[in-house]
């Protein structure tokens, strides 16, 4: 009836089983299609292996209808038809960033039930990202494509992954060992780790131009924390994000189980206490749900993070926090000045503007709907421009009794832009 997308293996479409008189969902696999005793091979192995992933029966995998081949020759290709879900995918939701941390946990938990399904079935996923993930409109999750991207790799054979270097999965989610090309089911706890990286911050913990980057970068490097990427971000997410991206599966989750636990918890855990604000930093949007909840041990393995620590999260306590805390000094120090001499005069509107804006530009994160984000803009635009009429009013008196509070301001600013650009800088340095 209509197309519902496309992917590196075919089409996906809207169809009508007529018998049935209902909606479906037709996945054409045309990397499959062709002539040949190869594709032939190809397209039965594929055949054999859709088979039994269909054998997956869970509330939060969809469920594959049919199996077949249509067309000849040339044009035969092998389709699979399943239930037509109703809903978004996750790729979809990221690209309009609305998901909240309480989501990223209840639909992060929900893939954990179907991979633990899969995996006690001895079925790995492989392939787990944003598109193969769409939310029903009651929030239920429904996990797409298991162990198809295997079962369509035309290279594969039946006792070896892959025969000539063509790895299955998708690079920006896939584990070292999968890169390797010896997946496991910790694999798929792996991309599900990179996922919800994606969920909480909108960044790919890895930043890549192409493939060998994406891979070479999952072998190698290590993943900056969450909360270093985007304000607001709590310690505890830190610590379960981390310990999925682990290079050594051993050092993961041990199962998708104990993960989902994991999760659940994450979602339950109370708001933790807020700390104090300081002006020039700024947490982004509020979370829905944040928490420092305790989680099962971590193992002790280094964590070095590849982006510097960004100023404006307040509750970590690792030694990069540490050098976080530590840029707000001059900017805060200055602003405590500045209100000092602003108390008891008109003047101390100045400071309550200055820290207005810089809880406005706090705003200016990734996280952010663009209409934060313009607010953020205006409101530090208008910090210059009210500046400048500020001295035109004053003008008479500028160089006499007032220059001491007018230089104070400006050092504010001037320590807040700076500690600003720095940390931005930073931070687009190391992730290039
Ligand atoms: P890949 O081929 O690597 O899996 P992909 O996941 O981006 O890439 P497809 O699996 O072909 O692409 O899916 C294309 C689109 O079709 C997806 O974005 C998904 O939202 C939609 N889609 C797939 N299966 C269904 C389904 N059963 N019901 C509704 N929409 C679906
Ligand atoms: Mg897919």
């Amino acid at each position: 009836m209509r197309q519902l997308g496309e992917g590196g293996m075919g089409q996906v479409w809207q169809a009508q089983d007529e018998t049935l008189g209902r909606n479906v969902a037709v996945k054409v696999i045309s990397l499959l299609a062709g002539d040949g005793s190869r594709g032939d091979e190809a397209r039965a192995r594929f055949l054999r292996e859709a088979r039994i992933t269909a054998q997956l029966q869970h509330p939060n995998i969809v469920t594959i209808h049919d199996l077949g081949e249509t067309g000849a020759g040339n044009e035969r290709v092998p389709f699979l038809v399943m239930e037509l879900i109703r809903g978004e995918g996750l790729d979809a939701m990221l690209r309009r960033g609305t998901v909240t941390l309480a989501d990223a946990a209840r639909w992060g938990a929900q893939v954990c039930d179907a991979l633990a399904e899969a995996h006690a079935a001895g079925i790995m996923h492989r392939d787990i990202k944003p598109s193969n993930i769409l939310i029903t409109p009651s929030g239920t999750v429904k996990v797409l494509d298991f162990g198809i991207a295997r079962a369509a790799d035309p290279y594969a054979t039946a006792d070896r992954l892959t025969q000539t270097g063509f790895i299955v999965g998708t690079p920006p989610y896939m584990a070292p060992e999968q890169a390797r090309g010896f997946p496991e089911p910790r694999s798929d706890l792996y991309a599900l780790g990179c996922l919800l990286f994606e969920l909480i911050t909108g960044q790919l913990p890895f930043q890549a131009p192409d493939t060998v980057g994406y891979l070479s970068a999952h072998l190698t490097q290590e993943p900056p924390t969450p909360s270093s990427v985007s304000i607001g971000v709590p310690s505890a997410w830190d610590e379960l994000v981390l310990r999925l991206l682990e290079k050594d599966p051993d050092q993961r989750y041990p199962n998708a189980t104990d993960l989902s636990q994991a999760l659940r918890h994450l979602d339950r855990a109370p708001e933790p206490a807020k700390g104090p604000a300081p002006p020039a930093g700024g947490a982004t949007q509020p979370p829905s749900m944040t928490a420092t909840a305790p989680l099962p041990p971590v193992p002790p393995t280094r964590r070095a993070c590849s982006l510097p620590p960004r100023p404006d999260t307040a509750s970590t306590h690792t030694p990069a926090s540490r050098g976080r805390a530590t840029r707000f000094v001059l900017p805060v120090c200055l602003w405590l000045l500045l209100t000092l001499l602003a108390v008891g005069s008109y003047d101390i509107g100045i400071p309550v503007a200055l820290a207005l804006t810089w809880v406005l530009t706090a705003v200016l994160t990734p996280r952010s709907t663009s209409l934060m984000r313009g607010t953020g803009y205006a409101a530090v635009a208008a910090i210059p421009v009210n500046l400048v009429m500020l001295a035109i009013h004053y003008w008479d008196h500028l160089f006499s009794g007032r220059l001491p509070f007018f230089m104070v301001v400006v050092l504010t600013i001037a320590a807040y832009c700076y500690r600003d650009i720095k940390t931005r800088r930073a931070a687009s340095s190391s992730s290039t």
